[in-house]
């Protein structure tokens, strides 16, 4: 109990000294040089980047080549892009985004992923997608939290896009819809999440014909959820579908 309690009082203590120092690492409380955000270049540093992965579906591999999953079932999307593997602190930062849209260490989690977004367009030779889709929520889930999570990250890294990078970019949340609620998805087995999430989307636009888009996630399990939404999307006429998201897990690939 003791250990616990002294957690938290830890962790309230960080919190009311980040208020009231701003100019202090939001993890650490080391002082921050402009023009560093809420975390410190050290905290930075120590982020779990995601380095040698698949080159489709971006699993943690240890070293770059395509995953055994990839290459029995290949994913209907081209490429999925993610910057850190789904370990502390980054899982936390995005659990903590699902309930706070105002979770300022996002905005550093987005610089990185943009910087790594545009980078692995350029290393492939490859135009980088214009049209963004934020990955849809069920609308029964968007009334109970208030806001998606992938809009906001969308948001941020088309912002960082457009000015660090020269990317002209498009967010469309008008394409894509979640007709299916499904269960909650990291309680499933991978097979019955693959089930589960089929059938999961419908996309229409008139003017998505021939369209590169990339959906943006928050964090990619399995995969299948995007996989679903790359599907509907292709189904109505985009080019090809490319996912970014600032998270992959492991531990629920067939592969590892
Ligand atoms: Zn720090
Ligand atoms: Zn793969």
């Amino acid at each position: 109990m003791l250990p616990l309690l002294s957690r938290a009082t830890d962790s309230l203590f960080k919190q009311l000294s980040h208020r009231l120092l701003p100019s202090s690492c939001s993890f650490c409380l080391a002082p921050l040089q402009p023009p560093a955000g809420t975390l410190c270049y050290h905290c930075v540093a120590e982020l779990p980047r995601l380095t040698t992965q698949c080159q489709w579906c971006a699993v943690a591999l240890p070293k770059n080549a395509l995953c055994g999953n990839c290459q029995q079932n290949p994913p209907s999307y081209r490429r999925c892009i993610s910057a850190f593997h789904y370990q502390a602190p980054v899982d936390n930062i995005i659990l903590r985004l699902k309930g706070n849209p105002y979770t300022t260490e996002i905005k550093q989690l987005c610089a990185i992923l943009a910087q790594h977004i545009a980078a692995t367009y350029q290393q492939a030779q490859l135009p980088c997608p214009q049209t963004i889709i934020p990955l849809p929520l069920h609308w029964l889930k968007m009334t109970k939290r208030g806001f998606n999570q992938s809009h906001i990250i969308s948001n941020l890294l088309a912002a960082d896009l457009r000015r660090e990078h020269k990317v002209t970019l498009e967010i469309r949340s008008d394409i894509c819809r979640r007709i299916l609620k499904g269960q909650d998805q990291h309680l499933l087995s991978a097979k019955k999440r693959r089930t589960s999430i089929k059938n999961a989307f419908i996309a229409e636009a008139k003017d998505l014909k021939g369209l590169s888009v990339a959906i943006v996630d928050d964090v990619v399990t399995t995969g299948a959820t995007a996989n679903s939404a790359a599907k509907a999307l292709l189904r109505a006429g985009a080019a090809q579908v490319d996912i970014w998201s600032i998270a992959r897990t492991s531990w629920n690939n067939p592969t590892g």
